[in-house]
């Protein structure tokens, strides 16, 4: 690579300086989680640090997002990205920095994302004498939900504040903290959310011969479900359909009028995607039709992740400054994982290349003990457990760093 960079190592001399602050953050984050499009304290948190950083920074955008902006004369745009919603989780971690809000948790690790970015701001806007160009910080909303960064999008993201010429972001999983995982090409799954309701007839428990009985129906769908994958999907590719809620009726002597099923499905190419998504509306429709309903169900999308596809090249750029800082044994290549992530429409959006990467969370001794005892499923929660916690160092540490040298790796050396 012929292109001069600002050092990176010169500009995370002022790491050292924050790490207390940031982890301070991080916990006060972590105890105070918000859900989807309900980030108030935490938009407002994250406004006032970053403009105490020195960034000029706007709420609101995309409803409850915050971009907090670096400028620092001529030079490329560099969109670095944060998610900062949490899930409806009881979080069961015990620690002493758990969740304030009963049912609410952040058991994906966004405060995770949240202070790291807010560090990295820091360190940038620390070592403006090192580089030039701009730095777009993203705070985003309803990740969760699949629609926050279509928010901040629609509500004039870069036409209000610049297209990037490359969006950089991380999310941390349960692998050992310390290390960092970039996959090139397609990294992270679609996802579709779907939530069907199946109408049947209700009637009294004793009398099935009145019913169009729904709960039966849904049953026999959820298992028709099952031969998507394994019936209709060559050897050679790869899908996820999962039903995750299954509701019907409130007692044992009443036939329910309906039953409602919510669907989960990630795929890796389009032409997958549109063969499950066909088959699932066969098989809703056809259940329904062999049971006598006379009405047809409704089959309706929750939410819709498009497939994240990171740019080669942007991956061995960003990845070898990286590695260059942290260690290059200490990157990976996880290859494609099947969660889903809307951060690909920041970069599909402006047709410029993505570079987002896995972060590891977890105790790097806790997780060699059981690798080595083969209970990583059970010893080492993942993303969305109860369970879920990084552990803050060396998180927090490598995170900060990987999002610094990202964003220096791409900026102008002055
Ligand atoms: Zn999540
Ligand atoms: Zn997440």
């Amino acid at each position: 690579m012929s292109h001069p960079t600002p050092s990176a190592p010169t500009a995370l001399l002022g790491l050292d300086a924050i790490r207390a602050e940031l982890a301070g953050i991080y916990r006060d984050l972590h105890a105070h989680p918000e859900l989807s499009f309900a980030e108030h304290r935490t938009a407002a948190e994250v406004a006032r640090r970053a403009g105490e950083y020195g960034c000029e920074v706007t709420t609101g955008v995309g409803r409850t997002g915050v971009v907090a902006v670096l400028r620092n004369g001529p030079g490329p745009t560099v969109l670095v990205r944060a998610d900062f919603d949490a899930l409806p989780v009881t979080e069961r971690t015990g620690l002493g920095h758990a969740s304030t809000v009963e049912g609410v948790m952040h058991a994906c690790g966004h405060d995770m994302h949240t202070a790291c970015l807010l560090g990295a701001l820091k360190l940038l806007a620390d070592s403006r004498a090192l580089w030039g160009g701009t730095v777009l910080g993203v705070f985003q909303p309803a990740e969760e939900a699949g629609q926050g960064a279509r928010a901040m999008l629609d509500d004039g993201l870069y036409e209000r504040f610049g297209t990037p010429d490359v969006v950089l972001g991380q999310h941390v999983g349960p692998f050992p903290a310390g290390t960092i995982g970039a996959h090139a090409g397609p990294a992270f799954a679609a996802a579709d959310a779907l939530r069907v309701v199946m109408h049947g007839k209700g009637a009294h428990g004793s009398r099935p011969e009145t019913s169009v009985d729904p709960v039966v129906m849904a049953a026999s769908t959820v298992l028709r479900l099952q031969t998507i994958v394994s019936r209709e999907i060559a050897g050679s590719e790869t899908a996820v359909v999962t039903v995750g809620a299954l509701n019907a009726g409130t007692k044992d002597n009443i036939i329910p009028d309906e039953a409602e099923l919510k669907l989960s499905i990630r795929t890796y190419t389009e032409d997958v995607r549109r063969t499950v998504l066909a088959a699932v509306e066969r098989i809703v429709r056809g259940e329904a039709a062999v049971a006598g309903a006379a009405r047809e169900p409704d089959i309706e999308t929750t939410a819709s992740f498009p497939l994240l596809v990171n740019d080669e090249d942007a991956v061995a750029r960003t990845m070898a400054a990286v590695g260059a800082v942290i260690g290059a044994d200490k990157v990976f290549d996880p290859g494609p994982v099947t969660g889903s992530e809307d951060v690909g429409l920041f970069g599909a959006e402006a047709q410029v290349p993505l570079c987002y990467w896995l972060l590891g969370g977890a105790d790097p001794e806790a997780f060699g003990a059981a690798l080595a005892a083969g209970t990583l499923e059970r010893d080492i929660p993942s993303n969305h457990s109860p369970y879920f916690a990084p552990v803050v160092e060396p998180t927090l540490t490598t995170g900060v760093t990987a999002l610094t040298t990202a964003a220096l790796a791409w900026l102008d050396a002055r």
